[in-house]
C-alpha cells in the first residue's frame, strides 16, 4: 500500500487549529504496517523540507514529491555512512521533458506578464521556481477565479499541457498560484510513482488539506481531508467527486472523543475508515 500525505496543515500541525499531538502515534502506526511506503506530496522544497524535520519532528519519507509536484526524491541509504538521505528520482525530469515537448518556461512567463499586468499578482521568490513550476502570488483572493480562468485559457489557446494550480497560504495571507506541466502536479508526480512501484491504485490513498491537493483528492483515488480544511476546499471537493461520480472514494475527517480529526489525527482518522490502519 501507499499512504501519500501532504504537508502543511496535513501532517504538519501549523494551521490556527488544535493540534491534539498525534504526529507520533500516526509514525508508530504507519511504521507497524508490512509493505507500507510512506509518500509525502508538499508545496515544500527540500530545503524547506529539512526545517519541517527540524521544527516539527517530521521523519523522513519512502517518497518525496515536491515543490507541488515537480520534483520527486527516493529515500536511499548511503552504503558506507548507514545514513538516510532523499535523492533525486533519476528518470523524472526525463520523464516530464518527454511529456511536454512544447513546455517554455521564460515564454510562458512572459506571455502571461502580457496577460495579466496586474500589480497584485506577482512572481514568488527565485528559490521556490524551477524548470517545471512557475509561481505567483495573488494579494486579493477575491480575484483568484478570474486569474485563474484567463491563465487556463492562454494555456488552452496555444495548447500547452499544463495545470492551474490555486491554494491559500494562511501564514502570509497570499494566495499561491502554480502553473506546471501537466504531469508535474501532485497527481501526475503520483500516478507516476505508483506505475514505478508497482502498486495498484486501489491500494493508494492521499491525504490532504488545501487547494493544491484537489486533483488527487478528487482523481478517484481514496482520499483523505483532515477536518481543518478550510469549508471552501471541503465544498469544492464534494462538488468534484459527484460530479466525476467517485464520492465514496473521498472521505472527509470528523474527528472523535479521542482523535480530534484536526492534521495527523485528521490522516488516522481517514486511514482507519479506509481499512488501511486496523
Ligand atoms: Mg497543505
Amino acid at each position: 500500500m501507499i499512504i501519500v500525505c501532504d504537508l502543511d496543515r496535513t501532517l504538519v500541525p501549523n494551521g490556527a487549529e488544535e493540534y491534539d499531538g498525534s504526529l507520533e502515534e500516526f509514525y508508530e502506526r504507519v511504521s507497524g504496517l508490512r509493505d507500507a511506503v510512506l509518500v509525502y506530496a508538499t508545496g515544500r522544497n527540500l530545503e524547506l523540507f529539512k526545517e519541517a524535520e527540524k521544527e516539527y519532528g517530521i521523519r523522513k519519507p519512502d517518497y518525496f514529491i515536491g515543490s507541488v509536484g515537480t520534483e520527486v526524491y527516493k529515500n536511499q541509504k548511503n552504503f558506507f555512512t548507514r545514513k538516510n538521505k532523499l535523492v533525486a528520482y533519476p528518470e523524472w525530469n526525463n520523464y516530464v521533458k518527454d511529456k511536454h515537448p512544447n513546455w517554455d518556461r521564460e515564454l510562458i512567463v512572459q506571455d502571461i506578464d502580457e496577460i495579466l499586468n496586474e500589480e497584485e499578482f506577482y512572481l514568488q521568490e527565485e528559490s521556490v521556481q524551477n524548470e517545471n513550476k512557475i509561481s505567483y502570488y495573488l494579494r486579493d483572493e477575491k480575484k483568484s477565479d478570474n486569474i485563474i480562468q484567463a491563465i487556463s485559457e492562454y494555456i488552452n489557446q496555444k495548447q500547452i499541457r499544463a495545470e492551474v494550480v490555486y491554494s491559500f497560504d494562511p501564514h502570509k495571507n497570499l494566495g499561491l498560484v502554480d502553473v506546471l506541466p501537466k504531469d508535474a502536479t501532485k497527481l501526475g508526480s503520483l500516478e507516476f510513482l505508483i506505475e514505478k512501484l508497482g502498486e495498484s491504485p486501489e491500494n493508494v490513498v492521499y491525504c490532504g488539506d488545501s487547494g493544491n491537493d484537489l486533483l488527487p483528492l478528487t482523481s478517484g483515488i481514496k482520499s483523505v481531508l483532515v477536518k481543518n480544511a478550510r469549508a471552501d476546499v471541503k465544498e469544492k471537493a464534494m462538488q468534484i467527486v459527484e460530479q466525476k461520480g467517485v464520492s465514496d472514494k473521498l472521505y472527509i475527517a470528523k474527528g472523535g472523543d479521542r482523535l480530534n480529526g484536526n492534521y495527523s489525527s485528521g490522516v488516522i482518522e481517514g486511514l482507519e475508515y479506509f481499512g488501511f490502519l486496523k
